[in-house]
Parts: C-alpha cells; sequence; structure tokens
C-alpha cells in the first residue's frame, strides 16, 4: 500500500532536514549520503515522476566554513552563514544531479512568497514551468534576507506550502525520526508507533509535543502544522527516517514511517490557501452568534464582530477567533483593522454612514472564508 502512494504520485516534492545533509561532527556536506540520496531522486524522474526537493542544510554548512561559534547564531549570523552554505549546498546538488543527466534549478523563497496572494501565483507559475521543463527545483527559505517577522523558520511547514501551491500528490518528509509516536520516545519508553493518520485530531496534536533535533529548526509539532496544510490540499504525506541510504526506495519497500492521508473532500484551491496561511495578519473576534453563523456557512457581518487585534489592510488573511479565545475560522478581510474597528457592531447598511463610503457587506465573506473547525 505505503509503496504505491510513493511510487505512483506523478508529483513528488521531499523535503530533506539539516541533520541528513551535514555530518554534526564536523559540520561537513555528507556527499555519500547525498550521492545516495540524488540517485534515489534520479530513480523517481526515470519512472516519469515529477520532482521538486526542499532543502535544508544552508546555515549548518555555512557556519562552519564562517567559523562560527557552536549555539544559538545571531539572526545576523545566520543571514550570513546562509550566504556562505546556500551556495555550497547548490553547487553539490547540481554536480550530483548532473551525473544522472538532470538539471537543477535553484529556488528561494520568502515567507511573502507564499502568504501573499499574488507572488503565490507568481511562484506557482515559475515552478511550473521548471517541471514542464524537466528539470528538478531545489528550494530553501532565503534566509539571507528574512528576519525573524518574516521568516518561515522551519522548512517543514515551506515544503507543504509548496506541495500545496503545486498541487503535489505526495510530500515525503525526510527526518532524523521515522515517524509519529504516541509521545516523544527520547523521553518515554512506552511511546507507541503511529503509522498512519487518517484525521488529524487534537489527540494527534498533542502527540506532536515539542520534539525536535539538534540542527534543523523543525519538530514533530511543524511536521503536523505541514501535514494539515498537505492533507487539505488532497496531498499524502509521509514522515520518514532519512539517514539510511537509499530513503525513498527503502519508502517504497516498506520502512516504517507515518502516513498522513488526505482528506476525502479537498478544498478548493483558493481556501486551501487561506487556511494554509502561516501567518495571519491579525484577528477578528466575535459573537456567539457569529460563531453559529459560520460554522452555518455564513459570511462574517460586522454585526457579530467585537473587536480586531493586529495590523493588517484589506485583502490580508486574518484568524476569526470565537467567545472561548480559539481560532475557529481565518479569512480574507474586506476591510482594514482600522475599518474593521469602525464598523464592529454595526449593521451593514450603517456602513457607509460609519465610514464615510460604501465597502462590502460583508467583513470577510463566506467565499473568503475557511471553518477550521468542523460544524
Ligand atoms: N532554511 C534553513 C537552512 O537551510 C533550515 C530550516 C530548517 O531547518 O527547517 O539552513
Amino acid at each position: 500500500m505505503a509503496a504505491r502512494r510513493l511510487a505512483q504520485a506523478k508529483r513528488v516534492v521531499v523535503k530533506v532536514g539539516s541533520a541528513l545533509l551535514v555530518d554534526a561532527r564536523n559540520g561537513r556536506l555528507n556527499r555519500g549520503w547525498l550521492e545516495s540520496f540524488t540517485a534515489d531522486v534520479a530513480r523517481l524522474r526515470k519512472r516519469g515522476q515529477e520532482v521538486i526537493l526542499v532543502s535544508s542544510g544552508a546555515i549548518a554548512l555555512g557556519r562552519r566554513h564562517l567559523g562560527l561559534p557552536a549555539g544559538k547564531l545571531k539572526l545576523e549570523e545566520s543571514q550570513a552563514a546562509a550566504a556562505v552554505g546556500q551556495i555550497r549546498l547548490a553547487h553539490a546538488y547540481k554536480d550530483l544531479l548532473d551525473a544522472h543527466g538532470i538539471t537543477v534549478a535553484q529556488v528561494l523563497l520568502t515567507l511573502g512568497d507564499t502568504e501573499q496572494r499574488q507572488r503565490y501565483l507568481n511562484a506557482r507559475g515559475t515552478l511550473n514551468t521548471l517541471l514542464s521543463l524537466g528539470s528538478i527545483p531545489v528550494i530553501n527559505e532565503n534566509d539571507t534576507v528574512a528576519t525573524a517577522e518574516i521568516r518561515y523558520g522551519d522548512n517543514d511547514r515551506l515544503a507543504a506550502r509548496v506541495a500545496q501551491m503545486v498541487g503535489a500528490d505526495c510530500l515525503v518528509l525526510l527526518s532524523d525520526i521515522d515517524g509519529l509516536y504516541t509521545a516523544n520516545p527520547n523521553e518515554q519508553a512506552d511511546a507507541v508507533f503511529v503509522p498512519r493518520v487518517e484525521r488529524i485530531t487534537p489527540e494527534i496534536e498533542v502527540m506532536a509535543g515539542g520534539a525536535g533535533s539538534a540542527m534543523g529548526s523543525g519538530g514533530m509539532q511543524t511536521k503536523i502544522a505541514a501535514a494539515k496544510i498537505a492533507v487539505g490540499a488532497g496531498c499524502h504525506l509521509c514522515i520518514a527516517k532519512g539517514a539510511h541510504r537509499r530513503p525513498l526506495q527503502r519508502i517504497e519497500g516498506g520502512a516504517r514511517c507515518t502516513w498522513f492521508l488526505p482528506s476525502a473532500t479537498p478544498v478548493a484551491m483558493r481556501k486551501q490557501w487561506i487556511a494554509g496561511t502561516l501567518k495571519p495578519r491579525g484577528s477578528i473576534f466575535i459573537d456567539d452568534g457569529a460563531v453559529r453563523a459560520l460554522l452555518g456557512g455564513k459570511s462574517l457581518l460586522p454585526a457579530g464582530m467585537l473587536r480586531a487585534s493586529g495590523r493588517f489592510d484589506r485583502g490580508d488573511t486574518v484568524s476569526i477567533v470565537g467567545p472561548d479565545g480559539l481560532e475557529m475560522a481565518r479569512g480574507i478581510c474586506a476591510y482594514s483593522d482600522g475599518d474593521a474597528a469602525r464598523i464592529a457592531g454595526c449593521r451593514s447598511t450603517d456602513i457607509e454612514k460609519v465610514l464615510g463610503f460604501h465597502g462590502r457587506d460583508e467583513i470577510i465573506h463566506r467565499d473568503d472564508l475557511v471553518l477550521l473547525r468542523d460544524p
């Protein structure tokens, strides 16, 4: 079964973590591993599958060359390390995939490239063109210009956004752990392995805890966040241990890994994008009546809005928070934070009187809104 999910996928995204690519003892590239991995990738291409790689490792590689100290780096230091490491990483992929006659394309993304609708569509166009020309995009975050507020910080969620963007049918997160356990197996000896997740319930999120590795930024929590985005986009997601040679072949051969199955009813593309927003620009707090209306499939009207927080413009994605303080939906707001605050609690017919212009009747129209909770 599992073997087929990867072998039959048309478009595959594979995320490679820093811990696999960089030797923790000396900070050098694990060339032997990368050689075997690229041979694995070439095998998929030969079978006619399209492949996108999301590769970490720039910062981990660059810090050694710059002689930066062990431990947490300052922002400027990780930006510098990324500049030095990324070029080495890209060269290694190019050399090794060249040997298989495969053209590599480097794509560096910043958060805005997936969070702003127009830039998302542009990036999607470029990736589709690269794939149609037969090349393999190797993607990383553009860490050299990314600062705390505008960065993904982990490549798990970046990879999920990419998988969603290109409509991939399989996303593989190669990691230093072989999948999801009921608790962190390094801390609890009785943690049980979970081979398959059909729905990401709150219990599954609790299982993810906060496990992380020494080198990469993503723990199990970011992998679950990635899984949510992927399954909502109709994409299978697999968390597997990557340290062995030929990790993809091993998955096909039935090696232990966790599969997240895509949701039964894939959401429309635009709604997938809204639900997958990594950093909503602000929040809109609503009353019980509005919660019921939203769960019933209605739009959010000013009457049900209590207040706004954060700075956002018309067209930005915001969280919608119920009286219990939990985010229950997400949507594209038709008003800026200031205007939304001014019409909060008003009837739609009074909008013009309050604002001096006639905006939309709805603060967030139902076509621009996704529920994050079951009705
Ligand atoms: N983009 C970072 C790098 O290339 C890695 C992020 C991660 O560890 O997920 O070094």
